[in-house]
């Protein structure tokens, strides 16, 4: 499309920022870029129609971090890193919770739990000694609430409910009333709207070729005719990141999903997590959403393709059988099957740098990207100019 001469000085005129991604982490930076000076010429470019990465094809997990994946973070990064991500996490949900009305997200705060089997990759014989050791290190570093002086538990083990829930094969069971659930797609309309209203400009279905740096800023080639001249350029890809940085360790890690037709008598409530994390499930009213399994094909799952596969369907229909739902259940229809890329890397820390005078990176979220968008954006916007 050849783009007039109206066009060519506003919605492709010159601009302080341009973001790459409508993603959360390109919208919240975008939200508070946009707050500090609102007077900045802001456009978000993304190559979907509707963002097409995973902020809007997740889980809508408001996820703080489970047992047995915090204990396996200690080992892969050191005890520090998992404090610095855990606290991301816990103050970036704190800051979704204080932008927005629980209401217009869907926000609920059923808690999280997770699920062990005997036998299984984490030793149950380490669940009470692990749990009083995170709480003893948590609590102090997140500055989570105190009652009579005292921190509140941030697991317990709460095995005692397993029967009453309904599970399968299943030993032992650790609760955190941190966790939420959320409704992504709202929280990313959202996000638009705040923004949108107070100027940033969202192009939709531009999909940025490559870019250059300059004396001036950053020259910026799109799917379009129209290049865009911009000061700076943050870069919000996440697992599409290798595409315009090669250089940079995030891999594509493709995240599937499915939703079930509501199922009576839907025994739980909350966000559930099994096997280190690698499958995740909780209930959308009266629905389950089941997800994760990508540890049975790493090597086809790193991938951006956002379709389903049958290996990785038929495990979690397996999954939700023999462990989530009771004993001689009947089979719900599943309704919806989808997926979404996540960015991963060695380690589970995001990159958030600047690569190029004027070229700005906030990549690779570990699949904690609903949690911890709204702090790696700040961290994001510490480092620009605004
Ligand atoms: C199934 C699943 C479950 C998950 N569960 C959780 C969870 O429980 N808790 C949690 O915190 N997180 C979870 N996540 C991860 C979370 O959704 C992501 O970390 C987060 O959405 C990443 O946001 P982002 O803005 O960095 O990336 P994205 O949302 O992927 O946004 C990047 C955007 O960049 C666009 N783009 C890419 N290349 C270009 C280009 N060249 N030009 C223009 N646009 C481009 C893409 O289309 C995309 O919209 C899950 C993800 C999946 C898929």
């Amino acid at each position: 499309m050849a783009i007039s001469v109206w066009e060519q000085s506003t919605y492709f005129g010159p601009k302080d920022v341009v973001i790459i991604g409508c993603g959360f982490v390109g919208l919240w930076t975008a939200y508070e870029l946009i707050n500090k000076n609102p007077k900045l010429q802001i456009t978000i470019l993304e190559r979907g129609v509707i963002p097409a990465g995973a902020s809007t094809r997740n889980a809508g997990f408001s996820c703080f971090g489970s047992v047995s994946e915090l204990m396996y973070d200690v080992q892969l990064m050191g005890v520090s890193n998992m404090l610095e991500t855990v606290k991301m996490r816990y103050d970036g949900l704190q800051r979704i919770q204080k932008v927005f009305d629980n209401k217009t997200i869907e926000y609920d705060q059923f808690g999280g739990y997770e699920l062990f089997e005997e036998g299984g990759a984490y030793d149950i014989k380490k669940l009470d000694a692990d749990i009083a050791y995170l709480n003893k290190i948590l609590a102090p570093a997140l500055g989570t609430p105190k009652k009579n002086g005292k921190y509140l538990p941030i697991y317990t083990n709460e095995s005692k409910q397993i029967q009453k829930l309904g599970f399968q094969k299943i030993n032992a069971l650790a609760y955190s009333p941190f966790e939420g659930q959320l409704n992504s797609a709202k929280l990313v309309l959202a996000l638009q709207k705040e923004v949108q209203t107070k100027g940033v400009q969202i192009l939709f279905n531009t999909e940025v070729k490559k870019f250059k740096s300059h004396k001036k800023g950053v020259t910026i080639k799109t799917n379009l005719e129209a290049s865009i001249e911009t000061k700076q350029l943050l870069i919000c890809t996440n697992g599409f990141a290798k595409k315009l940085l090669p250089e940079l360790d995030v891999v594509p890690a493709r995240g599937q999903v499915f939703i079930t037709a509501p199922i009576p008598n839907l025994k739980f409530k909350g966000t559930f997590h099994f096997d280190e994390g690698f499958y995740y499930f909780r209930n959308v009213g009266n629905r389950l959403l089941l997800g994760g399994a990508r540890n049975k094909d790493f090597k086809n799952e790193k991938t951006t393709s956002l379709e389903t596969s049958k290996l990785i369907q038929k495990t979690l229909e397996a999954f939700m059988m023999k462990r989530i739902l009771p004993k001689g259940a009947k089979k719900p229809k599943i309704e919806l099957r989808w997926s979404g890329t996540m960015g991963m890397g060695k380690i589970k820390k995001p990159i958030i740098q600047e690569l190029q005078p004027n070229v700005f990176c906030a990549v690779r979220m570990s699949g904690m990207g609903v949690a911890i968008a709204p702090i790696v954006a700040q961290k994001a916007v510490q480092l620009m100019k605004h």
